[in-house]
């Protein structure tokens, strides 16, 4: 699942997890629960996320790599904010296989209102990187680092363009159409 952030990948994901029966594979959300737990990436990885930035990619991908292992991912897997860069996206290739990625669903978004989404996930969850500088930073680090996967993934032929605009509901009904078309 990629997209920016605010773009709705955490919500999409998780219903679409629960729908297919595979787990959702969340980076941030693997990341917040070590942050939480006082771990030694967690340590490493609370300035950064703070800072809007990417953790260093080899922690990340190890940490993927190790959930992919677990007996629950052995049908299948949904990965969300993950690989966030080329680098990853080589890194998950040369760990799982050039054919083991079904699709890539982009969820496509304008900029301003994944700002306000933002902002108002931040008063409403408390999550420290949802304030306006981090949230500007979120959308530049995507811009510069994680763009560039939407060409990587067309030219696999394994890109999936979905409006990312509406309720829930309607995104999730798109959601489903281009996975099943
Ligand atoms: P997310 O919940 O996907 O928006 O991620 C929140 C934060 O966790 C990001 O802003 C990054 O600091 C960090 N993060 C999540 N996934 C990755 C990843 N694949 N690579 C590097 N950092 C990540």
């Amino acid at each position: 699942m990629l997209g920016a952030p605010g773009a709705g990948k955490g919500t999409q994901a998780s219903r679409l997890s629960r729908a297919i029966g595979i787990p959702h594979v969340s980076t941030g959300d693997m990341l917040r629960e070590a942050v939480e737990a006082g771990t030694e990436l967690g340590q490493k990885a609370q300035v950064i996320m703070e800072a809007g930035e990417l953790v260093p990619g080899d922690l990340v991908t190890a940490m993927v790599i190790h959930r992919l292992g677990e007996p629950d991912a052995e049908c299948g897997y949904l990965l969300d904010g993950y690989p966030r860069n080329v680098a990853q996206a080589d890194a998950l290739e040369a760990a799982v296989g050039a054919d083991a990625l079904e699709s890539v669903l982009l969820l496509e978004a304008p900029t301003e209102p994944l700002v306000e989404r933002l902002v108002k996930r931040g008063a409403e969850v408390g999550r420290s990187d949802d304030i306006e500088t981090t949230i500007r930073n979120r959308l530049e680090v995507y811009e510069e680092e994680t763009a560039p996967l939407i060409d990587y993934y067309t030219s696999r032929d394994l890109l999936l363009r979905v409006d990312g605009m509406g309720t829930v509901d309607e995104v999730f009904f798109r959601v489903v159409l281009a996975l099943a078309e």
